[in-house]
């Protein structure tokens, strides 16, 4: 089995500011998972260890908001290069989790709450060099920062969704979830 013009589809899974949860709905899809690799070569993905995301990806799965620069840095070059670009999770169409620091305040005082007040022993901020990316003023879902062409809701979606979402891209369309399958959470 191919995708819809016989050729193989080139299929990526990002995962930016998200829990991974997302990700491992993605595994439930269990005994499927064989039938996505009969017509999908999954060429980028957290599940495996791949350094650089490649040129020319047909479509991408994206789990959660963008939080720090590198997320942003990482979904700019994602959208150059991925035909078809999805958010996948409420993270990633909504900010959900991952942006309830937003009414907290500004990032040095989410650093300072986390690291220090917070800390049961050494509170201290994370001082070594890159060890921690810097933090956007906002956390943001995707569509605010790059151009979304479809969504996949759910905290996270459910195995039958995804699946649904991917035997479209197989078919050479774009996920359109309705019904039960555009619940949240
Ligand atoms: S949508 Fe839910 S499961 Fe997915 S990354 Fe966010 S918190 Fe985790």
């Amino acid at each position: 089995m191919t995708g819809r013009n016989g050729d193989r589809i080139k299929l990526a899974t990002v995962w930016l500011g998200g829990c991974s949860g997302c990700h491992m709905s993605f595994l439930d899809l269990d005994e499927w998972l064989f039938e996505l690799a009969m017509f999908a070569d999954v060429v980028f993905t957290p599940l495996v260890d791949i350094k650089e995301y490649p040129e020319h990806v047909d479509a991408v799965l994206v789990e959660g908001a963008v939080a720090n620069e590198d997320n942003l840095e990482f979904i700019r070059l994602v959208r150059e290069r991925s035909k078809w670009l999805i958010s996948f999770g409420d993270c990633a169409v909504t900010g959900n989790v991952t942006a309830l620091r937003n009414p907290l305040g500004d990032p040095l005082t989410i650093l300072e709450r986390s690291y220090i007040e917070l800390a049961d022993v050494n509170p201290r901020l994370p001082d070594e060099p890159d060890i921690l990316p810097p933090l956007l003023d906002r956390v943001e879902p995707l569509h605010r920062v790059v151009h979304v062409d479809a969504y996949i809701p759910g905290c996270p979606p459910p195995a039958d969704r995804i699946r649904k979402s991917l035997e479209a891209i197989r078919d050479g369309r774009l996920p359109k979830l309705e019904g039960q399958d555009i619940q949240f959470g």
